[in-house]
């Protein structure tokens, strides 16, 4: 089973369109994927769940030859447990889910929020007019930090976004301004009331000890959480094995996905995940079966 769980668009701050990113996914012979953008459900606005085929004289139909991809629903929340940002998946929940719509309001409102104080930072330190500027690179797409290193690079303050990240936006840096994010169980239940599973996005990124961790998977567990990104982009084969035993230690399934954002990124492509280990409980044999 060719399988992405994790990847974005332009409606958060991946670079491709929606169609463009099925293109490729199709391209790349996935056979399941979620468009998981960040706070952001918008890419199933113009592709709701389904089977969908690619084909360079029609370009990205519901009805074709070639082996289909199969859609489903995916957003990647923002969420807090113990003062460190925690990056939640929900995989398959309603789309007409009003607890999951009224979170949505209020992510984007909190990064509306963010994106002023970070735009008061700047103005204090001679970068001027930064809320306009990632407002206008965003366009429609929940606004992140991202947006604001593509202004500062536009404006030739940093020569590259990860330089922007390295000095203002990144972890501890005065542009990472903290959000009351929703806490992981809140995410997890409000993802549950849709009817989705939820998964526990790049473990590895949090930079816990294994015991911080475990205490994390426990908690997620206890609030009705479902699984661990074993596999996030690139990741030696070694680390996903002790991911997969942390999760049926724990009871949770194990999802991967590439954490795509944009064509050339350094760490895995889009479609292009290694195989998950054998004593794998694969997310994906559930979500089949539930769509079977
Ligand atoms: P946000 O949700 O707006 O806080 O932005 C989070 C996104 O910023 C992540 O998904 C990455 O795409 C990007 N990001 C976070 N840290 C870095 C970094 N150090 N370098 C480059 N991109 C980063
Ligand atoms: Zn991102
Ligand atoms: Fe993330
Ligand atoms: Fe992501």
């Amino acid at each position: 089973m060719k399988f992405d769980l994790h990847c974005h668009t332009n409606c958060s701050d991946g670079t491709l369109t929606p169609e463009q990113l099925l293109k490729r996914a199709i391209s790349a012979e996935t056979e399941l994927l979620a468009i998981t953008d960040h706070d952001s459900l918008a890419a199933y606005d113009v592709y709701p769940p389904g089977q969908y085929f690619f084909s360079e004289e029609h370009g990205v139909t519901e009805e074709g030859e070639s082996a289909p991809l199969q859609l489903i629903s995916g957003c990647e929340f923002s969420a807090i447990w113990n003062g460190v940002v925690i990056h939640v998946v929900g995989l398959d929940m309603d789309l007409e889910s009003p607890e999951v719509k009224e979170l949505l309001a209020n992510q984007v409102q909190r990064r509306i929020e963010r994106g002023e104080r970070i735009a008061t930072y700047f103005d204090g330190v001679g970068i001027p007019n930064s809320l306009a500027g990632a407002r206008r690179i965003a366009g429609d797409a929940t606004l992140g930090r991202p947006h604001f290193a593509r202004y500062l690079v536009e404006q030739g303050v940093v020569d590259s976004e990860k330089k922007a990240f390295k000095k203002y936006l990144g972890k501890g840096k005065p542009g990472d301004i903290k959000v009351k994010w929703p806490t992981v169980p809140e995410v997890v239940k409000i993802i549950d009331s849709a009817g989705g599973l939820s998964v526990i996005a790049h473990p590895v990124k949090y930079d816990f000890t294994r015991t911080k961790l475990l205490r994390l998977a426990d908690e997620f567990k206890e609030a009705g959480g479902d699984a661990i990104e074993v596999i996030s982009g690139k990741q030696p084969p070694n680390e996903i094995q002790q991911l997969v035993d942390a999760a049926n230690q724990r009871g949770l399934l194990s999802s991967a996905g590439s954490d795509f954002h944009r064509p050339g990124q350094p760490w895995a492509d889009l479609g292009k995940i290694p195989s998950l280990p054998n004593n794998a409980q694969p997310i994906w044999q559930v979500l089949q079966d539930r769509s079977a």
